[in-house]
């Protein structure tokens, strides 16, 4: 099975309105100079009160758009929070779930990005499942431990009918926004492992088609090598996903590799 590799953008809570349109602006005008690369599916997850400009700025342009967290609800009293729903009306065909600042800083648990994996996959949206073990895990040999356990918490409230409909995310937390990334062996180890986590989970048809992208200081330098790697289906990108310039050379160097 041949996965066209996918490069999301987790533009995180920078760039305003005014900031997506001018992305969108320079994203497009590059396009323009040189065309994208074919083989590769592009998307940027802005923040909420973003998504509408960045859906115009960058309308026409084969990028999707993604939300960066949803809530389980369809409705009702949750002040606050947003649903499937109405990340679709605002043109959102993703939703990144499971984060590890969402898990780490407020303090989401497996059980409730469980419920939002579900409300995402209910609510028609893709949802990409984020799963990492900090660096402790890492050093005390818990990395599977751990990420076997994001993993099957995270899928438990769906059965899903193809691979297509999730994108699961490995982004080791002590790569994420350091600088520090994590070595192919570790990434091809970590990307395999989880593969097999869901062909016990889902079945090997599923497992085969669904993307596993690498996501941790991924960058214009480094992504070529990190996405020659097999088990790579192409990147989540934080920081550097903010300059388009940068962000299309990781594109270019995810279509290149598996081109
Ligand atoms: C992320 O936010 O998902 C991420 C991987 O961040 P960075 O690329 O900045 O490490």
């Amino acid at each position: 099975m041949t996965r066209t590799p996918l490069v999301f953008g987790n533009w995180k809570l920078n760039l305003t309105r005014a900031g997506a349109r001018a992305w969108c602006a320079a994203f497009r005008e590059q396009a323009q100079s040189e065309p994208l690369p074919h083989g590769v599916w592009i998307g940027i997850a802005p923040t909420f009160t973003s998504l509408d400009a960045a859906r115009e700025g960058c309308a026409g342009l084969p990028v999707l758009l993604g939300a960066q967290n949803l809530h389980w609800e369809p409705s009702g009293a949750f002040t606050g929070e947003v649903s499937a729903e109405m990340l679709r009306e605002a043109g959102a065909t993703h939703v990144i779930v499971g984060h590890s600042e969402r898990r780490h800083i407020f303090g989401e648990s497996d059980e409730r990005i469980g419920r939002k994996v579900a409300a995402a996959r209910d609510g028609g949206l893709i949802p990409i499942l984020c799963v990492g073990e900090t660096e402790d895990e890492r050093e005390a040999g818990r990395t599977e431990d751990v990420i076997e356990t994001q993993l099957r918490r995270g899928l438990a409230g769906i059965t899903p009918r193809s691979g297509a409909e999730l994108v699961l995310a490995y982004e080791p937390v002590w790569a994420i926004g350091t600088g520090k990334v994590a070595q192919p062996p570790q990434v091809e180890e970590a990307h395999g492992f989880l593969r097999a986590i869901l062909a016990a989970a889902t079945g090997p048809g599923i497992a085969d088609d669904a993307r596993i992208l690498y996501g941790g200081s991924v960058n214009a330098g480094n992504a070529a090598g990190l996405a020659r790697l097999s088990e790579v289906d192409g990147f989540l990108v934080g920081g550097a996903s903010l300059d388009p310039a940068g962000f299309r050379k990781i594109v270019a160097a995810a279509a290149a590799a598996k081109g």
